[in-house]
């Protein structure tokens, strides 16, 4: 079967008088893709979400859905499966009548509901409950419900804005990997909004970086952790170092970095690094499990000293903070269980290889939240 690009938003802009909260926004879901877009409160995902649903109308652009320009549709003609933060179940129906509202809305036959409806109580395991009412449930099994009636329909996308916001955190973790499974088992299209950067990780095949209304990134996961474009997704991805450097020298496979006056690095050029490079100012990104702690400068082909200024546990790892020299900080991040760590206050040797670390161009323009 050949599957064709399920959405694509192209050159979407949304103003609210002259303020742009979603700037010139293009990206493309493949289907049965789930892409979340993660960024900070107020970076504009929410109103994108809307635009794709169709409750804002664009300043500017078009939003395709299977071929379809569907930009001028109304909400209902659109035909999405959404879920929200506030399920808002009808709670004087039960959990069967909440699931069938949308196939009686479309005048689907009674025994096709029945089917459908049992099918998917049986997909989000909870064929038992079909007779209950929404307040005999718990908060997950409500999100469920919710869930079971965002796509009883056959929507050609589905549409998440913070499903999980209002769940605690051990449900909330049981939650995105449930809702991945069963996304994926029915092969829908998804777009979900996060500010939660674990919940991003943990649920979409892609990742959209959103900042001031404009893609700062689109990537997989791991190369979005890995490969972080510029210093906005460095920082806003899990905990990085970012060490100031230049480039002194660049070849096939590695990139020069001179960092602290003296000390040269030698950081694997990635693909996608780019050849005029030579003398430009720019950050070693390196993130804390990344850097090792190093017994002999020979181990590592790039090492720096620094002093130890908090050891913190963390369960399975232990955090190193150290200053070196320059005044710079940088955190390590090693596993528990080595031993005979120097303590506070002492000097300790930082290791890391070509391969952990990546150059981000310095100068990216700073805006934050
Ligand atoms: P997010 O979901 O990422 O937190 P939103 O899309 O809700 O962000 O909002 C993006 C920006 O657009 C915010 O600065 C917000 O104040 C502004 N905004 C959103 N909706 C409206 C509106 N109806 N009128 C004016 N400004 C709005
Ligand atoms: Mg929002």
């Amino acid at each position: 079967m050949v599957l064709g690009n399920s959405l694509s938003i192209v050159n979407a802009s949304k103003y609210y008088k002259k303020f742009k909260a979603v700037d010139d926004v293009n990206l493309t879901v493949n289907q049965g893709e789930f892409l979340t877009i993660l960024g900070p409160s107020g970076s504009g995902k929410t109103s994108l979400l809307k635009l794709i649903a169709g409750f804002e109308q664009l300043s500017n652009g078009s939003i395709i859905l299977n071929d379809e320009d569907i930009s001028k549709q109304k909400p209902y003609e659109r035909q999405i499966g959404m879920l929200f933060q506030n399920y808002a179940l009808f709670p004087h129906m039960t959990v069967f009548d909440n699931i069938a509202y949308p196939l009686r809305l479309r005048k689907t036959p009674k025994d096709e509901i029945k089917q459908k409806v049992e099918s998917i109580l049986k997909l989000v395991h909870l064929e038992q409950y079909g007779y209950r009412y929404p307040e005999q449930l718990s908060g997950g099994q409500q999100q469920r419900v919710a869930l079971a009636r965002a796509i009883v329909f056959n929507p050609p996308l589905l549409l998440l804005d913070e499903p999980l916001g209002a769940l605690d955190k051990q449900l909330r973790k049981q939650m995105q990997l449930e809702i991945k499974h069963i996304q994926k088992q029915v092969g829908i299209t998804t777009v979900s909004v996060t500010h939660d950067q674990e919940e991003a990780l943990t649920m979409s095949d892609k990742i959209c970086i959103m900042n001031h209304g404009r893609i700062e990134q689109i990537d997989t996961p791991e190369n979005i952790y890995k490969h972080p474009k510029n210093r906005f997704v460095a920082e806003f991805i899990g905990e990085i170092n970012l060490i100031k450097g230049s480039v002194v020298n660049v070849s096939e496979e590695n990139v020069k970095v001179k960092f602290h006056d003296s000390l040269i690095a030698d950081i694997e050029r990635k693909k996608d690094s780019v050849k005029e490079m030579k003398d430009q100012s720019i950050l070693i990104a390196l993130r804390p499990e990344n850097i090792q702690v190093a017994r002999e400068q020979s181990h590592f082909q790039n090492t720096i000293r620094a002093q130890i200024i908090e050891i913190i546990y963390v369960g399975e790892a232990v955090n190193i903070k150290t200053v070196t020299e320059t005044g710079e900080e940088i955190t390590a991040k090693i596993p528990a269980h080595i031993s005979d760590l120097p303590g506070r206050g002492k000097d300790i040797l930082l290791g890391w290889n070509p391969k952990d670390a990546s150059l981000i161009h310095d100068g990216t323009p700073l805006h934050y939240y």
